[in-house]
């Protein structure tokens, strides 16, 4: 099990090596700053959005705006703080004009978003709104009828319990959906006391036949480890 600090620097090394430059799509040509996620990195709990917005665009950080000031106050309400969770996005890149995420953008991004949950293994992901959940569920049933059911589901290799709610945007200005998602945050608690999902058995990878094994003259050579020393805007990731 790597401890806090494995699954922070490996997360770090994904967002300075890939992501933060990332040209997988076109939206690397509109954006500021690529949010690459923020929080724990050892979580049991993680939230996808959908997209940055213009704040979060311009801070490369989640859900900075009014729709992250409800996020923050729905998560002290059940007695938690953004620095207890991960909080990441479907999309790191904002689209132009906060338009819907297209599903090309979607393909050439959601491999940050599944190796991000592989690192931090959490034990639950909150998905808010319709685009996370219908990702991160494979199948295109709308959050009205999803949200607050828990279910168990693979998301890569990994168990999880997956919690479908509104998105904090669309509730800013509906009370009855404001109501209704702090409704189900309320039971976050509970379902995070729960015992995680049993995990699939790993699968077994055969040892490789004598005649495969590299001769030690042909084992490639260790690389040096290099001493850490984090550019200034990893420091402002907001990893903790
Ligand atoms: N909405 C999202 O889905 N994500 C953010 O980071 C901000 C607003």
């Amino acid at each position: 099990m790597p401890t806090a600090a494995e699954r922070r620097e490996a997360l770090k090394a994904i967002y300075l090596d890939e992501a933060k430059d990332c040209q997988r799509c076109p939206l690397a040509e509109t954006r500021t700053n690529v949010v690459f996620g923020a929080g724990d990195a050892d979580a049991d709990l993680m939230f996808v959005g959908e997209a940055p917005g213009a704040n979060e665009d311009r801070m490369g950080l989640p859900f900075v705006g009014q729709a992250g000031k409800l996020l923050d106050r729905l998560l002290e309400e059940i007695g938690l703080e953004r620095g207890q969770v991960f909080i990441a996005n479907l999309l790191k890149c904002r689209p132009p004009g906060n338009r819907d995420p297209q599903p090309g953008e979607i393909e050439a991004c959601q491999e940050y978003l599944m190796r991000q949950v592989g690192l931090i293994e959490p034990k639950m992901v909150c998905t808010l709104g319709n685009f996370s959940t219908k990702l991160l569920r494979g199948d295109s049933t709308g959050i009205t009828r999803l949200h607050g059911r828990a279910e168990v589901r693979m998301l890569g290799e990994r168990a999880v319990r997956l919690y479908p709610l509104y998105h904090p945007a669309a509730a800013l200005y509906t009370p009855s959906m404001l109501e209704t998602l702090r409704a189900d945050f309320a039971g976050i608690p509970a379902l995070l006391a729960e015992p995680p999902p049993d995990q699939p058995e790993p699968v077994e990878v055969p040892e490789p036949a004598d005649d495969e094994a590299p001769r030690p003259d042909q084992a490639p050579e260790a690389e040096p480890v290099a001493a850490s020393s984090a550019p200034a805007d990893v420091e402002q990731l907001g990893l903790f």
